[in-house]
């Protein structure tokens, strides 16, 4: 049992009216990747109140407070912060009714549709937690808010912004997101728990021409959509059963009018991966057949490729997640539970990969309880409006309780035993 969960549980019952509220302005004012200014401020003063050393504006907005309590491990534990552009629709009280213009400048809602707002609640409260109880761990504690995950640029602009240099090296990075699943529950698993995930914008060039003359152009729009179906025998027809890949072609873009053929098509694509090697294959082909398809055509010029994003797989550390799944099972029980992996990305672990340590990552339940178990009788947890959803709400009791109670456990699995092994 962890005694440092164990000596926070009443403080946790007298803070969470304080972070109810916190929540609650942070989800009614959620701002876009890499523009996080306000959120970031209210956890600097926040934690800085604590006694934390803070560092702001760390690659672009992000945040990192130190808290030194002694020898022991240095312990990280990230939040992001972003929110998206997706107009807000669950009705609540509290919903955001922003609007904010995006990177190409267009006028779009914003919403905290991913849950990272209760990312940043659930880490101030773990601050104040720890902060409150310092006779009962010892170590460093690094808080580090980050900015841009939707976008996957975030940890990165950290990184670059000299995190490794500034910062102490950690011992263990720990990170959660909040999900659909029973609120109350916490699922985790040793090795790939999230997909890689890499988006491509292809550009396919011909050469345009009257409708009614097809001998004088090199039709992209034949070249688009060849390509289109040829990249789907990738995963069906070159990936053995064994593995597992996604790919989606989302956009498909060619032309004005009937009678032009036009000068070029653009496919915007993404694939999803759980193994490095099938990652560079799914990569390696896409390239091959793209490349291919314009030969065929006898394009003018080879096809242009651009990374929209690239997001890291996310692999939990073997023995790291052994000491967070014991801590999780002694004190949750039956809530803690083996997770499937999720086909969703994370930048999370650029930090644990940058600084070649083990990292542990997570998922809290977020569905009230009635509806998750009235959806899973009927079959039809898919149902449930998922993160990303105009509708994804997440029931904050219990699992404000269980995000901070899931942090605390996993940082005791360090903070408490010195540095020494279990
Ligand atoms: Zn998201
Ligand atoms: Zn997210």
């Amino acid at each position: 049992m962890s005694i440092l969960a164990k000596a926070v549980a009443t403080a946790i019952d007298s803070l969470l009216p304080e972070l109810e509220s916190i929540y609650m302005d942070l989800h009614e004012h959620p701002e876009l990747s890499m523009q996080e200014f306000r959120t970031a401020s209210i956890a600097a003063d926040y934690i800085e109140q604590l006694g934390f050393e803070v560092t702001r504006n760390v690659g672009v907005t992000g945040v990192v407070g130190l808290l030194r309590n002694g020898p022991g491990p240095v312990v990280m534990l990230r939040a992001d912060m972003d929110a998206l552009p997706v107009t807000e629709a669950t009705g609540l009280p509290y919903a955001s009714r922003v609007t904010a213009k995006d990177d190409d400048g267009v006028e779009v809602g914003v919403s905290h549709a991913c849950g990272h707002d209760l990312h940043v609640t659930w880490l101030m409260g773990v601050s104040r937690l720890l902060a409150g109880h310092r006779d009962q761990w010892q170590g460093t504690i690094m808080v580090v808010f980050q900015p841009g995950e939707e976008v996957g640029r975030g940890a990165r602009s950290m990184i670059e912004d000299g995190m490794l240099e500034r910062f102490p090296k950690p011992d263990i990075v720990l990170g959660q997101h909040v999900m659909v699943g029973m609120a109350g529950t916490v699922g985790y698993r040793s090795g790939a728990i999230l997909s890689a995930g890499d988006s491509l914008k292809v550009r396919l060039f011909g050469r345009g021409s009257h409708g009614s003359q097809p001998q004088t152009s090199i039709d992209p729009v034949i070249m688009a959509a060849s390509t289109t179906l040829r990249l789907q025998t990738i995963v069906s027809r070159e990936i053995s059963p064994h593995d597992s890949a996604v790919l989606t072609i989302g956009a498909l873009q060619a032309g004005t009018k009937e009678n032009i053929i036009p000068d070029e098509a653009t496919l915007k694509l993404n694939v999803r991966t759980y193994d490095e090697d099938v990652r560079e294959y799914m990569l390696g082909a896409i390239r091959r057949i793209c490349c291919a398809e314009c030969v065929a055509s006898d394009a003018p010029r080879e096809p242009e490729f651009t990374t929209l994003s690239s997001y890291p797989l996310t692999v939990n550390d073997a023995a790291a997640t052994s000491r967070v799944g014991g801590t999780f099972a002694n004190w949750f029980g039956s809530r803690a539970y083996e997770t499937q992996p999720a086909a969703a990305s994370e930048d999370f672990s650029v930090f644990g990969r940058s600084w070649g340590v083990p990292y542990v990552f997570w998922f809290v339940g977020a569905t009230d309880p009635e509806v998750f178990t009235q959806a899973s009788k009927a079959g039809k947890i898919n149902t449930i409006p998922s993160n990303h959803s105009p509708k994804f709400a997440p029931t904050l009791h219990p699992t404000l309780r269980t995000g901070l109670e899931a942090m605390i456990c996993a940082a005791s699995s360090w903070l408490e035993s010195g540095g020494e092994s279990h």
